[in-house]
């Protein structure tokens, strides 16, 4: 019940605040929650503790770092007294039964395998997890009168963090995305979701599903997570199932942003404070430090996502920063000499030329060299390898890049239960 009770007190709290339609009402809500973050949580960490000088931490000189030196400095950062070694050989044991209630002195440890394949290992306590789910309720999911919302929300791993709320409003429902597809649609079919959360190659599977009558649900909300969802691939997913498709934009390091009602993505910058190192005029990777946590600090952490910047005010009225895209990670980015293409321009160019088609993969393998892999079901494999080369030599073509060999495949290789990039980037160098 306390749990519950927690959850309460920090919606409370984010409805109490608003959203932040000044800009300098949020940068001193920021400050004031650094500051405290610093004196409360930092100070516990063995690592951040000795950049207290006089009673005072200096921002300036806090460290930046990225995941691996995370990673390295695990058991030094955590304010919990937790060693990697443990906290590793707990996660790998439940990640192997599929039981996710490692807890190691009431503290939820979970492994994350990002795009990259890398492991990470996080750790969170039950009132961290209280206020995401505080926050995920309060900024996600659409409330609806009177009703019970079922949400189907499909995962790698049931860690604790996302399995913990049931209420009278609430009802969760995991599925392990391990299982086989079919197992997990005849299950779908019989749970019948108010509310569908998954990353979007599964979402797209669903979607495909639901055309040809196997699935037949009728949620009121769809939400994509974890990876990053193609403008084509939301229009079939919104001609499928004809509600409003939500983006969160979460990773290991946390619940980062979402879609308003407007579709701006917008960065929790209540709760995080993103700095910007600049690409380009608008593009940036984010730095970010998250002041609402405690167990493990994330302090001047960069990502390798680059987002760009949204221009124009959304009507919606909030000041926390609007995102115009997640332009995907860093070795998303396919590069010939010194030019780069990001992917979703990639994506933008195929889905012109293949209408609703989109289970394909475009992989950089050489430095002149694409492998495209092509899943076409139904559709003819000549026409659709045609049409894609027609897409790509154009688009290399507007950016003077000759002599690129294209390699096809008959089959999109897919791990199962891992995240799907569409286009990426292979370590050949
Ligand atoms: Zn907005």
């Amino acid at each position: 019940m306390l749990f519950k009770l927690k959850i309460v007190y920090h919606w409370l709290c984010i409805k109490w605040r608003g959203s932040f339609s000044d800009r300098t009402a949020l940068e001193q809500h920021q400050q004031k929650h650094l500051d405290a973050f610093a004196n409360e949580v930092l100070t516990k960490s063995r690592f951040y503790a000795p950049y207290r000088v006089n009673g005072k931490f200096l921002w300036e000189s806090l460290p930046q770092i990225t995941k691996a030196e995370f990673m390295e400095n695990f058991d030094a950062i955590n304010t919990c007294g937790i060693k990697k070694e443990e906290a590793m050989k707990l996660a790998l044991e439940s990640e192997k039964s599929r039981d996710f209630k490692s807890e190691i002195n009431g503290i939820t440890v979970g492994l994350s395998t990002g795009t990259s394949g890398k492991r990470g290992l996080f750790l969170v306590s039950e009132n961290e997890r209280a206020k995401w789910t505080a926050l995920v309720l309060s900024r996600v999911i659409r409330p609806q009168l009177f009703r019970k919302q079922k949400i189907a929300f499909f995962l790698r791993a049931n860690s604790n963090l996302y399995a913990s709320v049931q209420s009278a409003l609430f009802e969760f429902h995991y599925f392990d995305i391990f299982k086989p597809i079919e197992t997990l649609l005849s299950e779908l079919n019989a749970f019948k979701p108010d509310v569908v959360a998954a990353q979007p190659s599964v979402l797209m599977d669903i979607a495909a599903e639901m055309k040809s009558k196997k699935v037949q649900i009728s949620p009121k909300q769809i939400i994509s997570f974890a990876e990053v969802l193609h403008e084509s691939d939301k229009a079939f997913l919104f001609s499928t199932f004809a509600v409003p498709i939500g983006e969160v934009y979460q990773c290991t390091e946390g619940f980062l942003g979402y879609s308003c009602k407007f579709g701006t993505m917008h960065l929790n910058e209540d709760f995080i404070k993103v700095d910007k190192e600049w690409i380009e005029q608008d593009k940036f990777y984010p730095i970010i430090t998250d002041f609402s946590r405690s167990s493990q600090p994330v302090v001047k952490y960069k990502l390798n996502d680059i987002l760009q910047v949204k221009e124009s005010p959304c009507p919606c009225g909030t000041s926390l920063i609007g995102i115009e895209k997640i332009l995907g990670r860093d070795d998303d980015v396919l590069i010939f000499g010194h030019t780069k293409i990001y992917p979703d321009l990639i994506a933008r160019r195929i889905a012109l030329v293949c209408d609703e088609f989109s289970n394909y993969s475009i992989i950089q393998t050489g430095a002149k060299a694409l492998e495209v892999q092509i899943d076409c079901g139904q559709n003819d494999f000549e026409t659709l390898s045609k049409n894609f080369d027609q897409a790509i030599i154009e688009l290399l073509n507007e950016f003077v890049i000759t002599g690129v060999k294209l390699n096809y495949k008959h089959q999109v290789m897919r791990n199962p239960g891992s995240k799907h990039r569409k286009i990426m980037r292979s370590t050949w160098e």
